[in-house]
């Protein structure tokens, strides 16, 4: 198959008439400034490559639009969330996993990393398939047409005080393993989910230092320095967090983290919010990753994290959409900056191209697949076109390359995606996913999850 794309980001920067050869899912040839080959397929508008979202709770897209009503309290969101997990089995995860998929795939998402804690049936007793949950969620994103890197997530306690951790309360008790070990063999006789499969990746997540104890981060940090598999953590995304952990351990949750071994270059702080100084230096210094969710931090309130600092002291910064108010890298990527600009009263402190990089190859390396995120020869042959020609984005193509990429993070969003290929297979054409009706399956399963008994 061969594409030619009348823009496409290569090495790291724009270049007109682009032309991709693709072979067993991979991009065999990438030539550059070449005429269109008969045979090729033609792309109008800017061609990126593959968005990776690189936190995800795939049923928290349920509470869109639900948590915004009664001016949308903390108590509001934590309510119907707190609904949504309950009324969730296997069959009903998978249908509604699978139209959120759809969701990202038609915004141009080629991977996701699904952060799973919904792992058990509603009183915390295992289904007779103890990771059924999970595989649902991989069956989905196959379905769905994307990579899934399933980070299957450590959860112990309900709570930390200064006086340590509280036990699970209701539906918290869905989340919890009986034990580390009862959840490191759980994780360890999943069936279908391979290390390094070829749609599906197996990673670890600690929950957060509220309910994984020292113990539990130690025993997540070694299976994944083991099987050289990515390990996430929600880290320090409200400052109670980071109270209640100085007041019981002594350390901040980033502290904690690096004493029991967990950051490193596989390592992903999610949040990463409300950072120290020291903090910030750990994370850079260790190689690690922080994801940031912007759109969620914004609707909850959180607060913008030292984006600008992070990467000064050498941490990769990813991009995820975390509870799904929206579901848009695009905007995820020009937030991250704008939100930047606001805490610091500047302008330009990350250029157009590190955002672009931060959704694409760091949000892939984050999730362990190393081999996607650049339109290169031998990579992964995703393709995400951009219609340059919109309501939002017209006029900016005549601005040459540099300002077509401007135009797609800070102009664009995920409506103006017109074509995504994954793993060299067309799974949206012409601004439609060819195999899901992602509207209807998502007013659909929302409303069964909400409504239904
Ligand atoms: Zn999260």
């Amino acid at each position: 198959m061969r594409i030619h794309c009348q823009w496409a980001l290569v090495d790291g920067g724009v270049a007109a008439d682009v032309e991709v050869t693709v072979a067993d899912g991979r991009f065999r040839a990438v030539e550059v400034g070449v005429a269109p080959s008969p045979d090729a397929e033609r792309r109008v508008g800017l061609s990126l490559p593959g968005l990776a979202n690189a936190h995800s709770h795939a049923f928290h897209r349920a509470l869109r639009g639900h948590t915004q009503a009664d001016q949308g309290s903390f108590w509001t969101w934590r309510t119907i969330m707190y609904r949504v997990a309950e009324r969730l089995d296997p069959e009903r995860y998978y249908r509604l996993a699978r139209a959120v998929y759809g969701e990202m795939v038609r915004a141009g998402i080629t991977a996701v990393g699904e952060f799973h804690y919904l792992h058990h049936g509603p009183d915390g007793t295992p289904y007779t398939n103890p990771n059924a949950m999970g595989e649902a969620l991989s069956a989905a994103a196959a379905d769905a047409g994307l990579r899934v890197t399933l980070l299957d997530t450590l959860y112990q306690h309900g709570g930390l005080g200064a006086d340590g951790h509280r036990p699970p309360e209701g539906v918290q008790r869905r989340y919890c393993d009986p034990s580390v070990d009862a959840w490191l063999d759980r994780i360890d006789n999943r069936a279908g989910s391979p290390l390094d499969g070829t749609h599906v990746r197996l990673g670890a997540a600690v929950h957060s230092v509220r309910a994984v104890d020292v113990d539990g981060l130690a025993a997540a940090a070694r299976w994944s320095a083991e099987h050289g598999a990515p390990l996430h953590a929600h880290v320090s995304e409200q400052p109670a967090e980071n109270d209640a952990c100085v007041a019981h351990y002594g350390l901040t949750p980033t502290a904690l983290l690096d004493s029991a071994g967990a950051l490193g270059p596989r390592f992903s702080a999610v949040h990463a919010t409300h950072l120290t100084a020291d903090d910030i230096t750990r994370l850079g210094g260790s190689g690690s990753t922080a994801c940031f969710c912007p759109t969620t931090e914004r609707d909850l309130g959180d607060g913008i994290g030292p984006s600008s600092e992070l990467v000064a002291a050498g941490a990769n910064l990813s991009l995820g959409t975390d509870s799904h108010a929206a579901i848009d890298l695009l905007e995820e990527a020009r937030l991250l900056e704008l939100h930047e600009r606001l805490r610091t009263v500047r302008r330009g402190l990350h250029p157009v191209e590190a955002l672009t990089t931060m959704a694409t190859v760091n949000g892939h390396r984050s999730l362990g697949w190393a081999d996607a995120g650049r339109i290169a020869v031998g990579d992964r042959a995703d393709l995400v076109t951009i219609d340059l020609s919109s309501i939002r984005t017209a006029g900016s193509s005549a601005g040459g390359g540099g300002v077509a990429l401007a135009a797609a993070v800070f102009a664009a969003g995920a409506v103006d995606v017109t074509d995504v290929l994954v793993d060299g297979v067309p799974v949206v054409v012409a601004g439609h996913h060819r195999r899901i009706d992602v509207a209807a399956e998502l007013e659909q399963t929302i409303n069964e999850v909400l409504n239904d008994d």
